[in-house]
C-alpha cells in the first residue's frame, strides 16, 4: 500500500478547517453541509489508512479490529459520496429558492447501503475477515453509491441550469467530474489511496466557489455583507423559520461622506461593524451598503431593547483618526411574519425603506417593514389587476355629469376610469394611474378609455340625454407617444364620433415646460379636440402660460373651491373674471352641497361638477339618471 498521498491531504484539510472555524460563518445549510464534508473526509482518510494498514498486517491483529475499521471505512466512504451530493443540492436549492419535492427520497441509495454495511458482520456480503481481509460479492457498493449520487447531482445541475450562474454551473460540474475521476482512479489503482486526493480537490473547489468567508464578509470589519444577508434570508424563507430584523441607516450618509471624506467614514463604518459584532455576538450583523446595517436574530429577539442599545451607542461619537464623528440613525424593524414574502422582495423593501427613512425622517425615527411590505404587496396586486384588465379590455369607465349653470341641467360628463380587484371592489384611479404611467401602460389605458367613451356616444342618443360633449382625462406621459393625434382621430373615426364631442383634460401639474407637450396639444387641437385645464390652482401656472395653450375651459381645483367656500377671499372671483375676459369657460369641481353650488355660480362659473349632483356612475346608470 502506498500512503504517500494521505499526509499532505490531511494537512490541507486541516488548513481549510482552520479557515472555516476561525472566521465568521453564516448559519446556513450550505455551511453545515460543508462542515459535514470536512469531518467525514478527515474520518475517511483516517479510517482508510488504518484499515489498509491492518489488512496488510492482519497476522499481528485481532480480527475484531479489522472488522471495526473496515466497517468504519465503508460507512465514511458512503457518507462522503452522499454529503457531496447533499452539498450540491443545497447550492441548487438556494438558487432555485424552493426545495425540490423529491428531496425526501434523496437518501434512497445511501440508507440501504449503510444498512448493508451494518449487517455485514453476519452476512459477509461486503467483506469477510478470516485469515485476513477478503472482499465479498457486494464490495463494490461504494462505487455504486458514488455513481448514483454523481448522476443525481448532475441531473439536478442540468435541471436548475438557468437559475445558476455560469460560475456556479462550472464549479458544480467540476465537482461531479472530480468525484467521478476519483472513483475511477480508485477502481483502477487499488494499491494507491487516491480517492482522498480527489475528495480534497472537490473540497477546494467548493471552498473557493461557494464558501470562502470573504464572499460573505463586508470589507469593513467582521460584519457580513449584502450577499450574506440575502443568503440568510433565503434560508429562513425556504425553511419557514421565523426571524426578526432590525435595520438601521445612517442619516444623510452620502452627504456625510462628502463632508467628512471617504476615509473617515470608512473608519466609522468599521467601528460600527465592530460595535455590532461585539455587542451582539448572538445575532448576525450585516453591513448592507450606503450606510445601512441590519441585525438578524431569532423571533425571541427584543427589538425595542436592541434599538435602544444601538440608539444609545449612536448618541456618542465614533472616534476616527481625523477626529470624532457624530452620526444619527433611523430604524426599520421587521417581525417574523414578514418571511412570508420572497426574500428578494424583503431585501429590496428593506433597502428602499432604509433609504427613505434615513433621508426624510427625524433622527431615531423607526418604521415597520411589515407595513412597507404590505404596501408593496398591495401595489403588486393592483399591478396584476391592471395588467389583466388592460389585456382583457376590462377597464370600466364611469361618468360624472357637468351641470350647466345657465340651465341647471347636465350638459356634459367627465369620463373617469375604474379598475376592479379580484373581489369586484373598485380601486381608486390615483392608486393605479401613476403606476400605469411608470410601467408604460398609460397609452394603452388612455386609448381604451377613449374607445369606451366613443362607443358610448355611438350607441346612445346624446341629444336625448342632454350631453354635448364628454371630458376625457389625459396624462402627460401619453404625449410622449408621437402619434397620439393620429391614434385618437383613428379611434374616433372607428366609432364615427365627431372630435367636437370629446374634450381633453390635462392637469395643471402636468403642464411642465416641454416643447413636445405643446406641440402635441396643438396637433390634437388642430384635429378638432378641445382642451380643458384640470385642477387649476393646484399647480403653478400663471395666466400667461395658460394663454399659450389652446384651452377653452378651466376647471378650478376642488381644494381651491372648498377653501373659497369656507373663506371668501376676493382672489377666486377675480381669477374667474380674468379667465372670462380671455374667453375661457369655467368649471368648478368638487361641489358637494347646494350652498357651494350657489356660491360658485354666484362668482361666474359656467359649469359645476361634484357629488352634490352625482358621483361618478357606471355608463348604464348615467343613461337613466334624472338630472
Ligand atoms: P380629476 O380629473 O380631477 O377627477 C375628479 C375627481 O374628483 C374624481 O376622482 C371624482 O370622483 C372626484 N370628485 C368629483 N366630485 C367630487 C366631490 O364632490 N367631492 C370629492 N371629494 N371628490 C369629487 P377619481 O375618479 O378618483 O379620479 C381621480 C383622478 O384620477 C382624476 O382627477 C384624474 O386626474 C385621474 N383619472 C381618472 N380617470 C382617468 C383617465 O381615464 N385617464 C387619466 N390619465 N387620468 C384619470
Ligand atoms: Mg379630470
Ligand atoms: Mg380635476
Amino acid at each position: 500500500m502506498n500512503y504517500s498521498f494521505i499526509v499532505p491531504g490531511v494537512l490541507v484539510l486541516f488548513i481549510i478547517m482552520g479557515y472555516y472555524f476561525f472566521r465568521p460563518r453564516l448559519q446556513i445549510r450550505l455551511n453545515r453541509a460543508f462542515l459535514a464534508i470536512l469531518i467525514i473526509n478527515i474520518g475517511l482518510q483516517l479510517f482508510e489508512c488504518v484499515a489498509s494498514r491492518l489488512n496488510e498486517t492482519w497476522q499481528n491483529h485481532d480480527p475484531a479490529l479489522l472488522i471495526i475499521f473496515n466497517t468504519l471505512f465503508y460507512i465514511f466512504c458512503l457518507s462522503s459520496s452522499y454529503m457531496f451530493f447533499v452539498f450540491t443540492i443545497s447550492v441548487l436549492d438556494s438558487n432555485a429558492l424552493v426545495s425540490h419535492p423529491l428531496r425526501k427520497y434523496y437518501p434512497v441509495v445511501y440508507f440501504p447501503s449503510i444498512a448493508l454495511v451494518l449487517i455485514n458482520p453476519v452476512t459477509h456480503w461486503l467483506f469477510r475477515v478470516e485469515d485476513g481481509y477478503h472482499p465479498g460479492p457486494l464490495s463494490g457498493i461504494t462505487y455504486i453509491c458514488a455513481a448514483c449520487y454523481i448522476v443525481f447531482g448532475t441531473i439536478g445541475i442540468f435541471r436548475h441550469i438557468r437559475q445558476l450562474s455560469a460560475h456556479g454551473v462550472i464549479s458544480l460540474l467540476a465537482l461531479q467530474g472530480i468525484l467521478l475521476a476519483g472513483n475511477i482512479a480508485r477502481a483502477l489503482l487499488p494499491q494507491y489511496i487516491v480517492i482522498d486526493t480527489f475528495c480534497i480537490m472537490g473540497i477546494i473547489v467548493i471552498f473557493m466557489s461557494f464558501l470562502n468567508p470573504d464572499l460573505y464578509l463586508s470589507d469593513r470589519g467582521y460584519a457580513y455583507n449584502f450577499t450574506a444577508f440575502r443568503a440568510l434570508l433565503d434560508e429562513y424563507h425556504r425553511r419557514h423559520k421565523p426571524c426578526r430584523i432590525l435595520g438601521f441607516a445612517i442619516q444623510n450618509y452620502n452627504e456625510h461622506r462628502e463632508i467628512f471624506g471617504g476615509k473617515q467614514m470608512d473608519e466609522a463604518l468599521t467601528q460600527i461593524n465592530k460595535f455590532m459584532t461585539e455587542s451582539f455576538p448572538y445575532l448576525s450583523a450585516f453591513y448592507l451598503r450606503n450606510g445601512s446595517f441590519a441585525l438578524v436574530g431569532s423571533n425571541y429577539m427584543d427589538l425595542t431593547a436592541l434599538r435602544d442599545r444601538v440608539r444609545e451607542r449612536f448618541g456618542r461619537s465614533w472616534i476616527t483618526g481625523a477626529g470624532d464623528l457624530r452620526l444619527s440613525v433611523s430604524f426599520v424593524e421587521a417581525d417574523t411574519e414578514i418571511l412570508d414574502c420572497p426574500s428578494d422582495r424583503l431585501v429590496n423593501t428593506l433597502m428602499i425603506s432604509q433609504d427613505e427613512i434615513s433621508r426624510v425622517s427625524e433622527p431615531d425615527a423607526s418604521c415597520s417593514l411589515t407595513d412597507s411590505i404590505g404596501e408593496i404587496n398591495r401595489k403588486l396586486d393592483i399591478r396584476r389587476c391592471l395588467e389583466k384588465a388592460l389585456d382583457q379590455d376590462k377597464l370600466e369607465v364611469f361618468l360624472q355629469p357637468l351641470m350647466d349653470c345657465s340651465t341647471g341641467k347636465r350638459v356634459a360628463a367627465e369620463a373617469l376610469v375604474r379598475l376592479r380587484d379580484e373581489n369586484g371592489d373598485l380601486i381608486r384611479p390615483d392608486l393605479f394611474i401613476g403606476m400605469a404611467e411608470q410601467e408604460g401602460h398609460i397609452v394603452r389605458l388612455g386609448e381604451q378609455v377613449l374607445s369606451h367613451v366613443c362607443q358610448f356616444i355611438r350607441d346612445n342618443d346624446m341629444e336625448k340625454i342632454g350631453i354635448k360633449w364628454i371630458n376625457v382625462n389625459l396624462s402627460p406621459v401619453q404625449f410622449m407617444s408621437r402619434d397620439i393625434p393620429s391614434t385618437f382621430s383613428e379611434i374616433l373615426q372607428e366609432y364615427g364620433v365627431d372630435e367636437s364631442m370629446i374634450h381633453l383634460e390635462i392637469t395643471e401639474q402636468s403642464m411642465i415646460d416641454f416643447s413636445l407637450l405643446r406641440e402635441q396639444i396643438i396637433g390634437l387641437h388642430d384635429n378638432g379636440f378641445e382642451f380643458s385645464l384640470d385642477d387649476y390652482g393646484s399647480g403653478y401656472s400663471n395666466l400667461t402660460r395658460v394663454r399659450q395653450y389652446p384651452f377653452t375651459n378651466i376647471k378650478i381645483d376642488m381644494e381651491v373651491v372648498h377653501n373659497y367656500c369656507q373663506d371668501r377671499d376676493p382672489l377666486l372671483p377675480a381669477l374667474v373674471q380674468g379667465f372670462k375676459e380671455m374667453n375661457l369657460s369655467i368649471t368648478a369641481e368638487g361641489i358637494e352641497t347646494r350652498e357651494m353650488a350657489e356660491i360658485l355660480k354666484g362668482i361666474g362659473c359656467d359649469y359645476l361638477q361634484g357629488y352634490y349632483f352625482s358621483r361618478p356612475v357606471p355608463m348604464s346608470e348615467f343613461l337613466v339618471m334624472d338630472i
